[in-house]
């Protein structure tokens, strides 16, 4: 009898604010430990904290992307348990009334089908400071200037079914809350990382197993990873009779296991209270209206457009769609060239490997959109081929120049001239007897030597499409 998995991911998005979440202290990354956290953030005695109202609108501007509801009246609550990065003995965070409640994201599965994931939460709450092992020997030191940076974590209904699932869901969020501006999804700095929550029943059974979470996953390969191997894990364990225990695993990427770190508290164990020195968190009706308003057409309405508009299709909307710059170029691009699935062919084919080799950024390429859409104009009008326009691209790429500069100083013009190409034909094919024997005896292959052999004398600058007919017309028996 087979097995089925169920996973929940609780992913921590660090909202990306100035200051912290109830204090004035800079949330700003890889200062000296312990010059960002003031007097609220240790909790120090005679201090209150203040809300910091952009979180507020941070959380709202999720919920309203997820499709969830808003909580009219939200309270804070306070977590309580002992740890050496955690000065005042408590977190900050919501319990029984977060601000976002029961929204959806949808995923688009290997197979192409769609999968919606049920959200059962956000809520939002202060992260803690961080434990240094390996700054001194033999001690531990405690950097606090993480302690107060704001966090909205967003709580799955276990409907993930498989680790990939896991790690499309965890991609698809991370790139919505960058899209919408609200985190810089920074995971080597933390800026987003979750916890899975894995359990394994019986194929077709009603309830749930028992499950483990893995804390404090901070890249895509690694939730994949570190659910297949507890996935293993909890189905050896009953296979030979053994038990899941509820509890807290670590996962080790080098050793690419999960380690048991402590049995899992209960909700009692952390004696939830309404913090005192918290009012409610009250949204109206109007606010929400005002950030609707300003929400940007979300990356799942731009793909549909981008199908019905332009005619693409969707696995070439759904990348140009994700990331807002690079939609935003992609628009921009099909404007300028006037073809819309060209550009799309460009910026997912050649611009996309581009960036990639160079390990950078649609933000940050070096070729505008007006520029590009120039280039692509040179293909339509026939100026330059597609192997012609890449040579044009990288010299673009490297120079900053524009398309016509490189196609005149390099000379990269297609030949277009039936005479001129036929003259090329006849030479090569004078030249090659033995060949065109060859190939009219029905030896196929011989046509690429002599597309070569024309290319390498026009300096690849023939139209091969001009060029193959010619050739085929030329190479007729006689
Ligand atoms: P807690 O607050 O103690 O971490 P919750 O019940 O709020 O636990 O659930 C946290 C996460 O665990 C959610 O994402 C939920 O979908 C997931 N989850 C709950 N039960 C299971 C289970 N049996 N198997 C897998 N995931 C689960
Ligand atoms: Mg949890």
């Amino acid at each position: 009898m087979g097995w089925e998995t169920v996973i929940g991911l609780e992913i921590h998005v660090q909202l990306a604010t100035v200051s912290k979440i109830f204090s004035g202290a800079a949330t700003r990354y890889g200062a000296q430990p312990n010059t960002q956290a003031c007097a609220v953030d240790l909790g120090l005695p005679g201090v209150l904290p203040v809300l910091n109202a952009r979180v507020v609108e941070m959380a709202i501007t999720l919920g309203l992307a997820l499709e969830a509801r808003i909580a009219p009246v939200s309270f804070f609550a306070r977590k309580n348990y002992f740890y050496p990065d955690l000065p005042k003995g408590y977190q900050i965070s919501q319990y029984e009334d977060p601000i976002v409640e029961h929204g959806r994201l949808t995923i688009r599965l290997g197979d192409g089908r769609d999968k919606e994931i049920r959200i059962r939460r956000a809520h939002l709450e202060e992260d803690a400071g961080k434990s240094v092992h390996d700054a001194f020997p033999g001690a531990t030191g405690i950097d606090l200037n993480r302690t107060g940076t704001p966090l909205l974590e967003v709580v799955s209904e276990p409907d993930l079914s498989s680790s990939q699932e896991a790690a499309l869901f965890m991609r698809k969020m991370h790139a919505l809350v960058r899209y919408l501006g609200i985190c810089d999804g920074n995971m080597q700095e933390g800026s987003f990382r979750c916890d899975a929550n894995v359990s394994v029943r019986r194929a077709g059974a009603a309830a749930l197993g028992t499950r483990a979470e893995i804390k404090n996953i901070n890249s895509f390969r690694y939730v994949e990873k570190a659910i297949d191997y507890e996935v293993e894990r909890q189905i050896d364990l009953l296979e030979n009779g053994g038990k899941v225990v509820q509890e807290t695993r670590l996962y080790d990427s080098d050793k690419d296991e999960t380690r048991s770190m402590r049995g899992k508290e209960d909700a009692h164990d952390y004696r939830y209270f309404p913090d005192p020195d918290l009012l409610p968190i009250i949204v109206t009706p109007a606010q929400i209206e005002a950030l609707k308003r300003l929400l940007p057409e979300l990356p799942g309405a731009r793909a549909i457009r981008y199908c019905q508009e332009f005619g693409l299709a969707p696995a070439d909307a759904e990348p140009l769609s994700q990331d807002r710059s690079l939609a935003d170029y992609f628009e921009a691009l099909a404007g300028s060239c006037g073809d819309p699935r060209q550009a799309a062919n460009w910026l997912n084919g050649e611009v996309a490997a581009t960036l990639n080799r160079q390990g950078t950024t649609i933000d940050l390429c070096p070729v505008p959109a007006a520029s590009l859409g120039a280039l692509l104009r040179r293909i339509s009008d026939g100026t330059l081929s597609a192997s012609l326009a890449k040579q044009v691209f990288e010299v673009m790429w490297t120079q900053r120049s524009e398309p016509d500069a490189v196609i005149e100083a390099r000379n990269l013009r297609q030949v277009n001239d039936g005479d001129a190409l036929l003259a090329l034909v006849e030479t090569v094919l004078a030249e090659s007897p033995e060949q065109v024997a060859q190939y009219r005896a029905g030896k196929e292959k011989v046509f690429g030597y002599f597309v070569g052999q024309i290319m390498k004398r026009s300096q690849g600058r023939a139209n091969p499409q001009q060029l193959a007919d010619l050739l085929r017309t030329r190479l007729a028996p006689p």
